[in-house]
């Protein structure tokens, strides 16, 4: 009679003591090897070649008795230490808890095959098929399982560290927990794989393939991902401090409440990305694409952006304090309620932002162009606009204290309720008229908080000795004020239709025509003086009144020099010599000398005015 090995698993392995209620028992039936009392794969002290051999042939043997449930052969706590069996064919083999340490399984088919709790420390499985195999809770600490073929397979809570993924292909595999630190994954396919709560410190995954992967709460401390593609992946609340992201694609990826400080995102594609609540921290993200992201409510404080696309991004509630922005695309961005005290703009490209309500205090926006940029409510104090472009700016309400405007172009702007005591002004300064404001203004508050505007940057130029620019603020403002008395002024307040009454009665408390009247006062003094400091339009006037004196003069006979008559009577007096013989021409001589000197009177007040800025 043939004396059977007997070998109970898991009873007999010291391997899975723990846990054994899960497993599904088996028990060893194949004959006993000579003086061993077990087989010759159970036996530790059988030579490897002879176990590679039995191995080899269970493929090839009739199954033998005993239960094996949904296996095809069972070689449950197998010892095949340092066994080379390499392009065995173990499709569906139960090597559960197998002792497998540096065994070669080059090329070997393992497909659908258990090595749950297998220990596979320092084994190679080059190009080995471990499709639909199981490797759950197995040690393959520094296996090279370069090339292999790992589709759909279960590693849940394997541990793999050190171990050699290069080009492994790995769609789907389940890496839940897995204990990756320091593996070698470059370009490995890990498209739609599961690597949730996996530890992948200091793990390299150069150029791996991560489409749809789910990372979630992963951690990636200091792993390289350089050029990996992570594209629609999921990587929420994962750790990736200190991760090297260098060219890799992130578009439309979840990485919400990822802790990337420190990472290194640079020239990462990360277009349509959700980041919100993420921590960004001292992170590198130089020349990434972020355009269309949303980092809502993120901290990205001391990062560098520098040549950063943010076109459309929305950065609602960010904190990127100290954060440098140079040279950065913020178009129709939004910056809603972020805080940006300290950050650097320079240069960068602001069109058709908000920037609502942010704290920009200290911030630089040097050289920064921005069409139609949103301000308003922002707290810019302190903040450098020097050489900034940012034509039809909508400051209502913002913070502008101490703001450096040198070289600022600021012009068709609005400027209503800001606050712009002590802003620094320069002669290339260009504020011009609040166009953006004037054509929305459309009542008398919306005048009077242009013209405070106009009168604020009057003062700011007269403070800088700019009497030009100040004089010019002057006519603004003066021009606003006209505007302002136009919108008060008020004809049907006069008229009242009372209940029952069949005509409207008329009370003059109501009204106001007095408005209308410092209205026209207004446009008289603009059309005549240019509010007090405009010279050409009186030398106009001037003009007109002397050539149409000298005409009258010319037609007239009794005078015969009418030039000379003209200068002397628009002067001073006409002269007594000649004496007019049509007497309208004689009071034209009057009203000449007359409005000659109120002109010229009028033309010292507006030399005298003018230099009074
Ligand atoms: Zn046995």
């Amino acid at each position: 009679m043939v004396e059977r090995c007997g070998y109970q698993w898991p009873a007999d392995c010291p391997r899975v003591e723990r846990r054994a209620g899960e497993w599904q028992a088996s028990c060893c039936a194949r004959p006993v090897a000579d003086g061993t009392g077990r087989c010759r794969l159970h036996a530790p002290e059988t030579a490897a070649e002879e176990k590679a051999t039995a191995a080899r042939s269970v493929a090839s043997e009739p199954p033998a008795t005993g239960r094996r449930g949904p296996f095809v052969e069972l070689l449950d706590g197998a010892s095949l230490v340092g066994c080379t069996l390499g392009g065995a064919s173990l499709a569906g083999a139960a090597l559960r808890g197998a002792d497998l340490r540096g065994a070669a399984l080059d090329g070997a088919d393992l497909r659908g095959a258990s090595l749950r709790d297998a220990d596979l420390r320092d084994a190679t499985l080059d190009g080995a098929d471990l499709a639909d195999a199981t490797l759950r809770d197995a040690d393959l600490r520094g296996a090279s399982l370069e090339g292999a073929d790992l589709t759909d397979a279960n590693l849940r809570a394997t541990d793999l560290r050190d171990a050699n993924l290069r080009r492994a292909t790995m769609p789907d595999v389940k890496l839940y927990r897995a204990d990756m630190r320091k593996a070698y994954l470059g370009r490995a396919d890990l498209t739609g794989a599961n690597v949730e709560s996996a530890d992948l410190t200091k793990a390299y995954m150069g150029r791996a393939d991560l489409t749809d992967a789910v990372l979630g709460r992963a951690t990636l401390t200091r792993a390289s991902l350089q050029g990996a593609d992570l594209t629609d992946a999921s990587i929420g609340r994962a750790t990736l401090q200190r991760t090297t992201l260098y060219k890799a694609v992130l578009v439309d990826a979840y990485l919400g409440r990822t802790d990337l400080r420190g990472a290194n995102c640079n020239s990462a594609d990360l277009s349509g990305a959700n980041l919100a609540q993420v921590d960004l921290r001292g992170a590198n993200l130089r020349d990434a694409n972020c355009a269309d992201v949303t980092l809502g409510r993120a901290s990205v404080s001391g990062a560098n952006l520098r040549n950063v696309d943010l076109t459309g991004a929305n950065l609602r509630e960010a904190t990127l304090s100290e954060s440098g922005l140079e040279n950065a695309t913020l178009t129709d961005a939004s910056l809603r309620d972020a805080t940006l005290d300290g950050v650097t703009l320079d240069g960068a490209t602001l069109h058709g932002a908000t920037v609502r309500s942010a704290i920009l205090t200290d911030a630089s926006l040097e050289a920064a162009h921005g069409a139609e940029l949103t301000l308003r409510e922002a707290d810019l104090s302190g903040a450098t606009l020097a050489d900034a472009d940012l034509p039809a700016v909508d400051c209502r309400g913002t913070d502008l204290t101490g703001v450096d405007c040198r070289g600022a172009r600021l012009g068709g702007g609005d400027l209503r309720d800001s606050d712009l005591t002590e802003i620094t002004v320069s002669q290339g300064t260009r504020c011009g008229a609040q166009t953006s404001a004037e054509d929305a203004a459309d009542d008398a508050e919306a005048w009077d908080a242009i013209a405070r505007a106009y009168n604020d940057l009057k003062r700011a130029y007269s403070a800088a000795g700019l009497v030009g620019k100040a004089r010019r603020h002057h006519v603004l403002e003066r021009r606003a004020r006209g505007f302002e008395a136009r919108a008060n002024g008020s004809v049907t307040g006069y008229v009242h239709l009372l209940d029952g009454a069949r005509t409207p009665t008329v009370s003059l408390s109501d009204g106001n025509l007095g408005a209308y009247g410092a209205y026209l006062g207004s446009w008289v003094s603009r059309v005549t003086t240019g509010f007090g400091v405009r010279p050409f339009r009186l030398t106009v006037w001037m003009l007109v009144l002397f050539a149409v004196a000298a005409v009258a003069y010319e037609l007239d006979p009794g005078i015969t020099e009418p030039i000379y008559y003209s200068v002397v009577t628009f002067t001073t007096a006409p002269p007594v010599d000649s004496e007019p013989a049509i007497p309208l021409v004689d009071a034209l001589a009057l009203v000449e000398t007359f409005g000659g000197t109120l002109l010229i009177v009028l033309l010292g007040y507006i030399l005298g005015n003018r230099e009074r800025f």
